[in-house]
């Protein structure tokens, strides 16, 4: 299908400066491995979101240009080196997020806390939002990302629970729930996220009983975005969602009670993470990171 005249990417000075710093400490982004519009915009900020763990995932997502294979033993070094790359971009804000990693028995969940750590050593005033796997629900593994103490927590649901077969199939909308709803117990001070993305023949009921879901697992920002077929390998565009659709749902989620809403064509789970963190109504109020029954895994 051709592309809508409201959807636009912006070719911006800087990306290259950029790109060989990310090489330079030899580290990924999913905003590279994704094939995001919103790159160039973003690498001249700058900003970016750094892919960890790897860029082959152990899951092949339909909607997802990420390579699917054997990955690589973690990097040890790769902690310190975003630690080191987000220090020399000067960034205030910085988004962490990987692969899925059903190869290793935490799923790289102390992987993550250890990037945490070393960008918090580093950099002890920018604020750090994880956009993680779903750990295959593993409670422990989340606990474990949790405990670093990131500022925002984002798993992303992707779209509506009848089309999971085909867009995520190795995938469980309820687990994905689950994932969210224990973060929120586990840690009630940091902010929970998710995203999900329209234009996959998902029909407007879905989308509410989605938000609805959100809602009640606990969920504080919110992005929807137009999805883009990456590659031809990956699912159709099944719709271009009209820009007032996505205003539309923008009103209804924060009259819903979402803290705040990203909601365009163009918006993706990471972009302009930090205008969502530094513009929402108040800081949590800091709590009990755990709460002290002993549940069941997510
Ligand atoms: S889990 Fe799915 S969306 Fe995430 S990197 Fe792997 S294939 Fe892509």
């Amino acid at each position: 299908m051709r592309l809508p005249e409201w959807i636009r990417t912006t070719h911006v000075p800087g990306l290259h400066e950029t790109r060989s710093l990310l090489r330079r400490h030899r580290l990924a982004t999913v905003c590279e491995e994704a094939r995001c519009p919103n790159m160039g915009r973003c690498f001249a900020r700058p900003t970016a979101a750094f892919m960890i763990l790897g860029s082959a995932c152990t899951r092949n997502c339909g909607f997802c240009s990420v390579v699917s294979g054997h990955p690589e033993p973690p990097d040890e070094k790769e902690p310190d080196n975003v630690a080191a790359a987000a220090a020399e971009l000067g960034l205030r804000y910085v988004v962490v997020t990987s692969v899925t990693r059903d190869d290793l028995a935490d799923g790289g969940a102390r992987h993550f806390s250890r990037t945490i750590e070393a960008i918090r050593q580093r950099l002890p005033a920018t604020k750090v939002e994880v956009l993680t796997p779903d750990f295959k629900g593993r409670r422990e593994a989340l606990r474990t990302v949790l405990q670093a103490g990131p500022d925002v927590f984002n798993h992303n649901m992707e779209t509506v629970e009848r089309l999971y077969p085909a867009v995520r199939p190795a995938a469980d909308y309820r687990r994905s729930l689950r994932v969210l709803r224990a973060a929120k117990d586990l840690a009630p001070h940091i902010f929970i996220k998710s995203g999900f993305m329209l234009g996959l023949g998902e029909t407007p009921d879905e989308v509410g009983r989605l938000l609805q879901d959100l809602l009640k697992a606990g969920c504080d920002f919110l992005t929807i975005g137009q999805y883009l077929q990456p590659t031809r390998k990956n699912l159709p565009v099944v719709e271009y969602m009209r820009p007032e659709v996505f205003e539309d749902l923008r009103k209804r989620a924060r009259a819903m009670g979402f803290r705040f809403a990203a909601s365009g064509p163009m918006v993706r789970s990471s972009m302009n993470a930090d205008e969502m963190y530094n513009c929402n109504p108040g800081p949590k109020q800091p709590a009990a990171t755990e709460r002290a029954s002993e549940e069941e895994d997510a």
